[in-house]
């Protein structure tokens, strides 16, 4: 069967900038997109939605909101128009995204736990303060799976010097999986009821400067960021030239779930996955029949270590560069990449029916 044409755009999410606690202006956040071949950022400064949006020397800034009550429960509220406070229930600002006609994804849901060597949760190893999503009993639009900062942060070990230094000067080593915690809170999201609840990628840059330490640091610099996790939407028509026009479209990937996170200081590429039948083709946060001939199809640049999974169970893995698998049951089928214990790709699900 013939695949349906797509358009891929490269885009990072959760950004803050001078108009909350980011050091860096519009012209700066611009530059450094521009520099990390971006094609689109979106900008969620806490509680404020002062940034100029629009396209700015090719890459689409889009305007959004990090609902931000102080210690727990941050909010990213995609296509609202219009500032919403926080409060201490966060099913009201729960409420108040869905009524402008936004959609919320729950940010850092796990902050505070890193992961031992056997994967399991264990509370992080400093003092810094940490704000994870609480009430898991107020359900989001939407979950931030992976967020660059926080697993960062997580990872901080500074109860010596060299771990302390490791922390800093290998800063990408330090970033390493999503938390488990929060996968299994989202295939839980998924698998309670008919609602599709999408996962995005966070980098949650500031560009700090950091003075806790023996010299100030500007640890994590727009541009450096801005290469880590990222999203790449999936299109059927090229991204309109009309910022308006285009907005719509990227906003309506990322909720849909159109979208592959991958962190690009580990793979460049994003590997290519989609469900084909009989007649048709779909790709992540897409509906597809189950007829004698469905099957996932997965391909990625380099061999790497992927693990399929059906309703958040693993149903198949291998260390392989290409596979197509024949599919036998109804479900939200998703895919995660791995290179040397280290995941660089999550995909939404796919939906068999
Ligand atoms: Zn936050
Ligand atoms: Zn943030």
């Amino acid at each position: 069967m013939q695949e349906t044409p797509i358009y891929r755009y490269c885009g990072a999410i959760h950004i803050h900038t001078t108009f909350s606690d980011g050091t860096g202006d519009l012209k700066t956040i611009v530059r450094a997109a521009k520099k990390a071949g971006l094609n689109w950022i979106i900008v969620t400064d806490h509680n404020t939605m002062d940034i100029e949006e629009g396209i700015f020397d090719g890459v689409y800034v889009i305007r959004a909101e990090e609902i931000s009550p102080n210690s727990q429960n941050h909010y990213l509220a995609l296509g609202t128009n219009s500032v919403i406070y926080p409060s201490d229930n966060p099913q009201e600002y729960v409420d108040k995204v869905r009524e402008q006609g936004g959609f919320g994804f729950a940010a850092h849901p796990d902050e505070g736990f890193a992961m031992d060597k056997n994967g399991n949760p264990v509370p992080r190893k400093n003092s810094h303060h940490c704000i994870p999503w609480t009430d898991k009993n107020v359900i989001p639009d939407g979950v931030e799976i992976w967020n660059w900062f926080s697993n960062w942060a997580d990872n901080l070990d500074d109860s010596n010097l060299l771990t302390l230094a490791y922390a800093f000067f290998f800063k990408h080593k330090n970033v390493k999986n999503p938390s488990v915690l929060t996968l299994n809170w989202w295939d839980k999201l998924n698998n309670d009821g008919e609602k599709f609840v999408p996962a995005l990628g966070g980098v949650d840059a500031h560009a700090l400067l950091v003075k806790d330490y023996l010299i100030p640091l500007y640890i994590f610099p727009y541009t450096v960021c801005f290469k880590t996790i990222n999203n790449v939407i999936n299109l059927k028509e090229p991204l309109s030239k009309d910022f308006e026009e285009g907005k719509k479209q990227i906003l309506n990937a990322v909720i849909s779930g159109n979208n592959i996170i991958i962190n690009r200081h580990i793979e460049k590429r994003v590997p290519d996955v989609y469900v084909t039948n009989n007649v048709s083709c779909a790709f992540c946060g897409e509906n597809i029949n189950l007829d004698e001939n469905t099957k996932l199809n997965i391909r990625v640049n380099k061999k790497s270590d992927l693990r399929v999974l059906l309703n958040g169970k693993e149903i198949y893995s291998s260390i392989t560069k290409a596979c197509s698998l024949p599919l036998a049951e109804k479900g939200k089928y998703r895919v995660e990449f791995f290179r040397k214990g280290r995941g660089f790709a999550y995909t939404n699900p796919i939906v068999v029916k």
